[in-house]
């Protein structure tokens, strides 16, 4: 390829307003395009990586013994009312009426349709265990889509199904696909862990989600590496401690004039107090109306455990400034629990405070040496908060966790019977008799890791691509192509022939200053570099550079194809 006859795009200002290194990259270098909030178009370099991407999750699919479908992304609402689904799965489905009045919506996902397929074409165990599985776009209405390709509306995904005669079946098809996983994410070149994790809208009891670790990843996992131990901390339940008594009072409660504070971190500057002395106060929707959640000021809550407080609605669902200010006639920020007409839980860490600092339930004031049972009731203590670094770790008694950032790539699920109960999906066992099939989903981000490797791989010049997935595996910029021939033929020359042995090449032939090429074939992130000048060549050499390393060997202009297939392992 030729850049003169390539649409390379590149940019060299980083967009306003774009949060994350990867969604920066994949736009300066010429990826992808909005065309709507969290709906992209991927221009030419985008869609190599996208497809190599596809390719060894194919690749490996097919090695599993999987075998590749297509399915519709329109959908009929039939399907998805026979599972429930409809009404369970709420604003992120999208849906629309056809001519005929009848309703439809954009696949999130494909349970619903691999299983009414697949019960019409299996019928005996004999045809088990089997696995199918799709690359396809998927649309997801996302309430806040975000950071690029990373989660935005329409993505690509690899979905794939197994359908097996009984429990044993299906939980060695998972351990095939758990396996496939990580060889796909090792081919992948990427530093990722699997963590134990909860099963979400899918539905089933066990499930693994794969993360690329990455300080931007949106899902904290805690680990403990000595001991094997890595779990999303969503699922990380905290002990209960022995003694739950706060200490004794030391001061007495006042209120303080606290004006323009709204956050946690605002409030600890002005009255020089740590946040764990602090106690923040949600407004969730509950039962019977709203219901306070107490919690530390330095930690953070957890969604999941939140909806198993029985008086708490699930989803979870904070309620809007509007009715704070309506019900209590105070601003969110200043809300806490000292009279406050509602049921409350504090976290478990929260009940331990003894002369804590919070809202006063009096716009810009806060209360200070609030303590439990003098002050106010002791609360209804439950297990709300995210695990944090150091932590216990669940199971291992002195063990403690890390916490990191994870992006989720990928997810395994047992879904058991849930959905060919829904639909009657049966077949004839070996005893004559019909059974449910037991299922198994597999979910696999392709867009996404796109985002994901390029968070892991960067530097300031660009993107540092792992080179499976490099969009080309060699460049070469010459040096005045358009006013040396000697060059421009070499150029050619080497294009040609490397392009003949099977490397995806891109000749950087525009008449630009070096530095403009050497600037977007960095921002590209393409792993092997060669330079073509007239000062090498009259030494009978080219430079070679590698974008990881960043070193610079001259190579023998004799030899360069064949030196270059020993350095380029993925051409
Ligand atoms: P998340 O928790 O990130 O919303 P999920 O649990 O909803 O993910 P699954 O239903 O398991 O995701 O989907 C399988 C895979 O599809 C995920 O592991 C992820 O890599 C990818 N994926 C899910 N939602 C999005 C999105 N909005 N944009 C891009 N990729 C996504
Ligand atoms: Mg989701």
């Amino acid at each position: 390829m030729r850049t003169t006859k390539y649409l390379l795009a590149t940019e060299k200002e980083t967009p306003a307003g774009v949060e994350i290194i990867s969604h920066q990259l994949m736009l300066r270098a010429g990826m992808i395009r909005q065309l709507a909030a969290g709906i992209y178009s991927w221009l030419p370099t985008g869609l190599r990586v996208l497809e190599k991407v596809e390719n060894i999750v194919r690749e490996e699919m097919n090695a599993a013994g999987a075998l590749e479908v297509l399915m519709p992304s329109v959908q009929p609402a039939e399907i998805w009312q026979e599972s429930e689904r409809w009404d369970h799965f709420g604003p992120e489905l999208l849906r629309f009426k056809d001519r005929h009045n009848r309703d439809f919506c954009l696949g999130p996902t494909h349970e619903e349709v691999i299983t009414t397929l697949i019960n019409n074409e299996i019928q005996s165990y004999r045809q088990l265990p089997a696995n199918f599985y799709q690359i396809q776009w998927k649309f997801r209405d996302e309430i806040r889509p975000r950071f690029g390709v990373m989660r935005c509306r329409e993505f690509l995904m690899k979905d794939a199904y197994s359908f097996d005669i009984n429990l044993v079946g299906m939980e060695e098809a998972y351990q095939i696909m758990y396996d496939a996983y990580s060889k796909i994410f090792t081919r992948l070149d990427l530093d990722f862990v699997a963590v134990a994790a909860d099963s979400g809208a899918i539905g089933g009891s066990v499930s693994t989600e794969f993360h690329v670790v990455a300080d931007s990843g949106e899902d904290g996992i805690g680990v403990n590496e000595s001991i094997g131990f890595a779990s999303n901390v969503e699922l990380i339940t905290l002990p209960v401690p022995e003694d739950v008594s706060p200490a004794a009072p030391q001061l007495e409660m006042s209120q303080v004039a606290t004006p323009g504070v709204h956050t946690i971190r605002e409030l600890t500057e002005l009255l020089g107090v740590p946040a764990s002395q602090t106690l923040k106060t949600l407004l969730v929707r509950g039962i019977d109306g709203p219901v306070a959640l107490l919690l530390r000021g330095d930690h953070e809550l957890n969604a999941l455990k939140a909806e198993k407080c029985e008086q708490v609605l699930a989803p979870l669902q904070m309620e809007s400034a509007e009715t704070i200010r309506s019900k209590f006639n105070v601003e969110p920020g200043s809300l806490g629990p000292v009279n406050l007409e509602c049921p409350i839980i504090a976290d478990l860490a929260a009940v331990t405070l003894a002369d804590f600092v919070c809202g006063a339930n009096v716009e810009g004031h806060h209360l200070t040496g609030v303590n439990w049972d003098r002050d106010l009731p002791a609360p209804e203590a439950a297990d709300l908060r995210k695990a944090t670094d150091g932590d216990p770790c669940p199971g291992s008694p002195g063990e403690t966790i890390t916490v990191k950032r994870g992006i989720e790539v990928g997810h395994v699920f047992q879904l058991g019977t849930k959905y060919s109960e829904a639909f009657n999906a049966t077949c004839v066992d070996a005893a004559g008799s019909s059974v449910m099939m037991w299922m198994g989903c597999y979910g696999i981000g392709v867009s996404r890791i796109v985002a994901a490797a390029i968070e892991q791989n960067h530097d300031d010049d660009g993107i540092i691509w792992p080179e499976p997935i490099a969009p080309f595996s060699v460049c070469i910029v010459p040096i005045n192509y358009n006013r040396s021939k000697n060059v421009a033929r070499t150029s050619d020359r080497l294009h040609d022939e490397l392009t003949a042995q099977g490397f995806t090449v891109l000749l950087d032939d525009r008449d630009d200053r070096p530095g403009t090429k050497f600037a977007d074939m960095d921002l590209l992130g393409i792993p092997h570099r060669l330079v073509v000048s007239d000062r090498n060549l009259a030494n009978g050499v080219v430079e070679y550079k590698n974008r990881r390393r960043g070193d610079t060997t001259l190579l023998e202009m004799e030899t360069v194809v064949s030196q270059l297939s020993d350095i380029v392992t993925y051409r």
